[in-house]
C-alpha cells in the first residue's frame, strides 16, 4: 500500500461475480489505482487475458493445464506472465496483496482461498463452498495470518452490514431471506420433470449457472445455512430461513430485545461485491436505487420441506457436526453435474445427496477442528464416488 496502489487479486475474474468484480474495480481507477496482481479463469481463456490486459496484472492463470499455450499466445507481447493449472493457482494466491476476491465455484475454490487466507490482507469470500467445506480451517488460517473475511454472498454481506457496531453475544437469530427461485410456486409433479434451461432462469438475480440451479433446488439456500453457522458462529437452530420472492430484502438480524435489523438495496451483486471491495467505507457505486413507491409490498412466506428437502439435509448435516459439511458439498456437486448431464431428474439430486450422507457422513462427523486441507480434499472426493455409484445404479 506504501506506494499508493492497492493490490489485488481475483480468482474467478472470467465468472459472474468476478466479472463483476473485475468491472468495479476498473470503475475505481483499475491499474491506475490498483496493482492488479492475479487474475484467474478457467476455460475462457480469451476473456480471462482480455482483463489482464486491461488492469495490467502481473499474472494470469487458467486452472486447465490444456489451455496454458492457448494462454500465452493470448498474453504475448503484454508483459502479463502467464500460468496454468491448479498449483499454479494455489501459487499465484499465496503472492502478496491487499485484497482478494475469491470467486471460483465450487469446491475447487478452497485451496486458493486458503493460500490468500495464510498470506493475510482482506479476504472478500464469494466462494461459499470454502465455509461449507472447511468453516473451522478458514477460520484458523485467517486468525493465524490477520486475514479480514468479509463475505460477499447477499445475505451474508447483509448480515455482516447489520452486524457492523454490534455486538455478537447479543445475535439471538439470523434470518435468511430466500426468492425460493424459479420453482417457488411449481408442484412438485413439475418440478420432477424440470429441465436444465428452466432450473437455471432465476427470476431475480443474474448468478453462474450452477448456483442458479442450486437456487432452483434451494441447495444455494441450504450451504448459505451452513456457511451463516460457519461465520457468525451461531448454533443451528439461530439460522432461520424464510422466502422473500422480491430480493430486496438481502437478509436480516434479530438481537435479544426483540429488534431487527435488515438491509436492502437491489438484487445487483454489485451491490455486496462493491461493499467488500471498499470496506471498511462505503464508496459510491453504480447499483439502482430503491423507490419503495414502486416496490409497494415485501412479501415473506416460509420455504416448503415437500418440495425442497436441500433444506433439512443441511440441518442433517449440521446436526453431524465435523466435516460433514464437505460430503454435503461434494454430494451437491456431483449430483448437479449428473443433473446437468442429463443423468438424474431434478428431484433426484436430493436424494443423491441423502444417500452419500448416510454412507460417508459419519466418518467426517468425527473432525471437529484441527483437519487439514487433504483431510478435507479427501472426504469430497469420497462424497462425490459415493454420489456416483448412487447415480450410476439408479
Ligand atoms: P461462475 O460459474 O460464473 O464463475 C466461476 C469462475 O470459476 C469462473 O472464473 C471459472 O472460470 C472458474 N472456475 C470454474 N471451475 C474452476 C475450477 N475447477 N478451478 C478453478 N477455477 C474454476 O460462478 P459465479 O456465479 O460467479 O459464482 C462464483 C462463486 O460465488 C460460487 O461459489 C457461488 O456460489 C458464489 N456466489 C455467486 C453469486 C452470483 O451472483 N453469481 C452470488 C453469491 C455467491
Ligand atoms: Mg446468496
Amino acid at each position: 500500500m506504501a506506494a499508493g496502489r492497492r493490490r489485488v487479486s481475483v480468482f474467478g475474474a472470467t465468472g459472474s461475480v468476478g466479472c463483476n468484480t473485475v468491472s468495479l474495480i476498473e470503475d475505481a481507477g483499475g491499474a491506475e489505482t490498483h496493482e492488479v496482481v492475479a487474475l484467474s479463469g478457467a476455460g475462457n481463456v480469451a476473456l480471462l487475458a482480455a482483463q489482464a490486459r486491461r488492469l495490467r496484472a502481473r499474472i494470469a492463470v487458467t486452472a486447465d493445464p490444456a489451455r496454458f499455450a492457448e494462454l500465452r499466445a493470448a498474453l504475448a507481447g503484454s508483459g502479463v506472465e502467464a500460468a496454468a493449472g491448479p498449483d499454479a493457482l494455489t501459487a499465484a494466491a499465496a503472492e502478496p496483496a491487499d485484497w482478494t476476491m475469491s470467486a471460483i465455484v465450487g469446491a475447487a475454490g478452497l485451496a486458493p482461498g486458503l493460500a490468500a487466507a495464510a498470506r493475510g490482507g482482506v479476504l472478500a469470500l464469494a466462494n461459499k463452498e470454502s465455509l461449507v467445506c472447511a468453516g473451522e480451517l478458514v477460520k484458523r488460517v485467517c486468525a493465524a495470518s490477520g486475514a479480514v473475511l468479509v463475505p460477499v454472498d447477499s445475505e451474508h454481506s447483509a448480515i455482516f452490514q447489520c452486524l457492523r457496531g454490534e455486538r455478537a453475544t447479543e445475535v439471538e437469530r439470523i434470518i435468511l431471506t430466500a426468492s425460493g427461485g424459479p420453482f417457488r410456486d411449481w408442484t412438485r409433479a413439475a418440478m420432477r420433470e424440470a429441465t436444465v434451461a428452466q432450473a437455471q432462469a432465476h427470476p431475480n438475480w443474474s448468478m453462474g449457472q450452477r448456483i442458479s440451479i442450486d437456487s432452483a433446488s434451494m441447495f444455494n439456500k441450504a450451504l448459505e445455512v451452513i456457511e451463516a453457522q460457519a461465520l457468525f458462529d451461531v448454533a443451528e437452530d439461530q439460522v432461520e430461513v424464510v422466502v422473500h420472492p422480491q430480493s430486496v430484502v438481502h437478509s436480516m438480524v434479530g438481537f435479544r430485545d426483540g429488534s431487527i435489523l435488515a438491509q436492502l438495496g437491489p438484487s445487483d451483486m454489485r451491490g455486496a461485491i462493491g461493499f467488500a471491495l471498499n470496506w471498511p467505507d462505503r464508496a459510491t457505486l453504480p447499483v439502482a436505487r430503491l423507490d419503495f413507491a414502486k416496490l409497494a409490498r415485501l412479501d415473506f412466506a416460509p420455504a416448503d420441506p415437500e418440495r425442497f428437502p436441500a433444506l433439512r439435509l443441511a440441518r442433517e448435516a449440521m446436526a453431524m457436526g465435523g466435516l460433514a459439511g464437505a460430503v454435503f458439498n461434494g454430494a451437491k456437486e456431483a449430483a448437479l453435474d449428473a443433473f446437468l448431464d442429463g443423468r438424474i431428474g431434478f428431484l433426484d439430486m436430493a436424494g443423491v445427496v441423502e444417500h452419500v450422507m448416510a454412507d460417508v457422513g459419519p466418518e467426517a462427523a468425527g473432525h471437529m477442528a484441527g483437519y487439514g486441507l487433504e483431510t478435507v480434499m479427501a472426504l469430497d472426493a469420497a462424497a462425490r464416488r459415493s454420489a456416483r455409484d448412487r447415480v450410476a445404479s439408479n
